[in-house]
């Protein structure tokens, strides 16, 4: 087995129509994988499976039927479900004394519940592979608490607790899972988050963009490329000793 290499093996991608999902597609597709992409929206779909020459299979991760039955069309179209990479996701905030229920509930089914579906309609292949990997794109909300969104840092922060269960209970096997936990990423959810601030406190986009942006301790957006790249080195057979690692790329936030 080629080292450096994903030639022939399928890579399902949740949420890969768009922003750091589809920069994954793209550096795994480079590396030689077969890429599948998953998400509500068609369109976005299309767009990067053209690109890259991948299978769609579309899905709302929130419903466990449709999730098994996209996964049984990823299955037919490119072959037991070797890589995956848990990567939809969704974002609201609100003052604690605000947030509502409908919004917790709404998180924490697509941030955790759907992580857990997904992870297990894909388990059997995942542990059959010779290099089977499983990466669930995290956040730095993972690791500490964010203001005004206590309900997406709690979905991500059970996240890693999936994750690094998950790893010590199939430590023996050749499946490794890890986690990635970014800083704001240069995506359409930040953009949504920058759309929010403004609209929230009156400030123009651009301060809006600003403020978030400094949120990263480096003062920049992390480059959604850069997720894909660690993304790509994580499912790379060399990597088979790193397990239950929660890998923070965040411009120093997090330090
Ligand atoms: P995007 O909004 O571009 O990507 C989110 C993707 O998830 C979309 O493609 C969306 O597709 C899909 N998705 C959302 N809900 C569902 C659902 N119910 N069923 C199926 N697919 C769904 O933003 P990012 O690329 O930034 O987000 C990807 C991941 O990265 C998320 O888990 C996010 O929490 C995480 N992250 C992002 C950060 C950032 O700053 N942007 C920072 C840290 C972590 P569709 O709407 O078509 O279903």
């Amino acid at each position: 087995m080629q080292q450096n290499s994903l030639a022939g093996r399928h890579a399902l991608i949740t949420g890969g129509g768009t922003g750091i999902g589809a920069a994954a597609a793209r550096q795994l597709s480079a590396a030689g994988a077969k890429v599948t992409v998953t998400g509500r929206r068609r369109e976005p779909l299309e767009a990067i499976a053209g690109e890259v020459g991948g299978a769609i299979a579309q899905c709302d991760v929130t419903d466990r039927a449709a999730i098994d039955r996209a996964f049984a069309e990823a299955r037919a179209a490119n072959g037991p479900i070797e890589l995956l990479i848990v990567n939809a996701g969704i974002a609201e905030s609100a003052p604690f004394h605000k947030m509502t229920r409908d919004s917790w509930d709404r998180i924490i089914a697509t941030n955790l519940t759907a992580a857990f579906d997904c992870a297990q309609a894909a388990i059997q292949d995942l542990l059959a592979s010779d290099n089977g990997r499983l990466v669930f794109v995290a956040s730095v909300a993972s690791i500490r608490g964010v203001p005004y969104a206590a309900h997406y840092a709690a979905s991500k922060h059970g996240l890693l607790g999936l994750m690094r269960s998950l790893a010590a209970e199939y430590a023996k096997s050749k499946m490794t899972v890890n986690a990635i936990c970014p800083g704001y990423v240069d995506t359409p959810m930040t953009d949504q988050s920058v759309a929010r601030v403004s609209e929230i406190t009156g400030r123009g986009e651009g301060e809006a963009r600003s403020a978030i942006t400094n949120m990263n301790a480096s003062g920049r957006l992390v480059d959604p490329q850069a997720i894909g790249n660690l993304v790509l080195m994580l499912c790379l057979p060399l990597s088979r000793d790193i397990n239950g690692a929660a890998i923070t790329i965040d411009g120093g936030t997090s330090a």
